[in-house]
């Protein structure tokens, strides 16, 4: 059988851990057997971007921008341990950080649904997207522990040094204040990242604030949203038999509760980040869930939600045996030479990646699976297997197909 041709380099952004292990045998076992496998290789291991001064990360996402598809594996975060155990020349930033600021993307998850691992919600029935909005609110506020009796303000001074002042609150004791803020053009790139999210896999689009309570600050996002939706979307969304439907959080969350699920869910910041906690561990797993970074400019980077599951990884350096999930890692392969085979008119790798999604899924389906999901699966005659084992068992369905 000859190998799938891939016309178009991809940006392959490897990393560190044990899902830099899982990243070699998925390409050993999986991928380089059928597929002429052409990427860009970017080693984003923690070694390599301390040695670059980080310029390997920045390098990558703009050869992203060029390319248009990347995948990523997972990589480490350097904190204080982390800088002492790399020998690290500075506590380099988050490459996610540094690759999201430089694509100007809306990171969108969705669970991967397999029979015998059921969602917590019953009436789950598919994938509920989340789409996080990753700029401002109260990741960058600002507070002040009010002391005692006093006036509370919120400022703003112009250019000109002209200034509008609200009284926030007439302090008669101790207590709080914050300030928050966002930029329209923030919000736009996640309006329209959004919205070509929902074109691009055909789902309806939700989006919720409390714009009742929150008149101006909450308002605003509802307005651009409606305003963009309106002027590039809406005959779009029309021709493609889905909706954008804009409503209250506290409804949202009342409705997703009792909804089949099949949607995209876009969320504020801090809604984002605790809804998609919680829709994530209710589908079951988070090595079960996949991630992607979309620009405005409809570039895409897919990854696993999951870290480097470095408990792991120092076993394996032991000598010991692990059964970790490489589940969200073969997805975000598979999602990213799709999108590829998309771009480029390349059926055969789009059916590809199609396929080596359905040998995974049935691989679980029929009872062979890692220790992470065999611990919290309905199906009985489970066989745990081992990381590599678990890869194997996937090429062999995928053969036999
Ligand atoms: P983690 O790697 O997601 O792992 C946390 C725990 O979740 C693991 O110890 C494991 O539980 C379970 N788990 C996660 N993925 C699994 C998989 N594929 N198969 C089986 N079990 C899995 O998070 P972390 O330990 O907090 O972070 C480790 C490193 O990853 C950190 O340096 C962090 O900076 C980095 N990180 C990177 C990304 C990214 O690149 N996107 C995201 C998050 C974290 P058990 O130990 O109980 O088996
Ligand atoms: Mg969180």
């Amino acid at each position: 059988m000859s190998k799938i041709a891939m016309n178009t380099a991809l940006v392959e952004m490897d990393g560190d851990e044990m899902t830099r292990i899982l990243w070699a045998m998925i390409k050993d076992e999986l991928l380089t057997p059928y597929i002429e496998l052409n990427t860009e290789y970017y080693d984003l291991g923690l070694k390599k971007r301390n040695e670059t001064d980080d310029k390997i990360t920045v390098e990558a996402a703009e050869r992203t921008k060029e390319l248009g598809v990347a995948v990523k594996c997972a990589t480490i975060t350097p904190n204080a341990s982390r800088v002492k155990e790399y020998d690290l020349k500075e506590m380099w930033k988050s490459p996610n950080g540094t690759i999201r600021s430089i694509l100007d993307g809306t990171v969108f998850r969705t669970p991967i649904l397999v029979k015998g691992i059921e969602p917590c919600v019953r009436n789950w029935e598919k994938p509920i997207t989340l789409a996080r909005h990753a700029y401002g609110d109260v990741y960058k506020n600002v507070e002040i522990k009010v002391p005692g009796p006093g006036k509370g303000y919120l400022v703003f001074e112009d250019e000109n040094g002209n200034e509008t002042r609200e009284l926030i609150q007439e302090f008669k004791g101790p207590g709080i204040m914050q300030g928050v803020h966002n930029l329209d053009k923030s919000i736009e790139s996640f309006a329209h990242a959004c919205f070509t999210y929902a074109l691009d896999s055909k789902k309806d689009l939700w989006f919720a604030t409390k714009d009742t309570i929150s008149k101006k600050y909450d308002h605003n996002f509802k307005d651009i949203f409606n305003d963009i939706y309106e002027k590039d979307y809406s005959d779009r969304f029309k021709d493609a038999g889905i909706t954008y439907f804009y409503t209250l959080i506290d409804d949202a969350v009342a409705r997703i509760m009792k909804s089949k699920g099949g949607i995209i869910w876009a969320c504020k910041n801090y809604d984002g980040d605790v809804m998609s906690d919680m829709v994530s561990s209710a589908f079951g797993s988070l090595a079960m869930m996949t991630s992607v970074l979309v620009s405005p400019a409809g570039i895409y980077e897919y990854e696993a939600a999951h870290g480097t599951v470095q408990r792991h990884y120092y076993k394996h350096l032991e000598g010991e045996e692990t059964s970790t999930n490489s589940v969200a890692t073969i997805f975000a392969w598979t999602g990213a030479l799709r999108k590829r085979g998309e771009l480029d008119g390349n059926k055969e790798l789009c059916d590809f990646a199609d396929r080596l999604e359905k040998a995974t899924i049935g691989t679980i389906e029929s009872g062979r699976m890692t220790k992470d999901l065999a611990l919290i699966t309905s199906l009985k005659d489970v066989k745990v297997l081992n990381s590599g084992d678990f890869i194997k068992e996937i090429r062999t369905t995928l053969e036999n197909q």
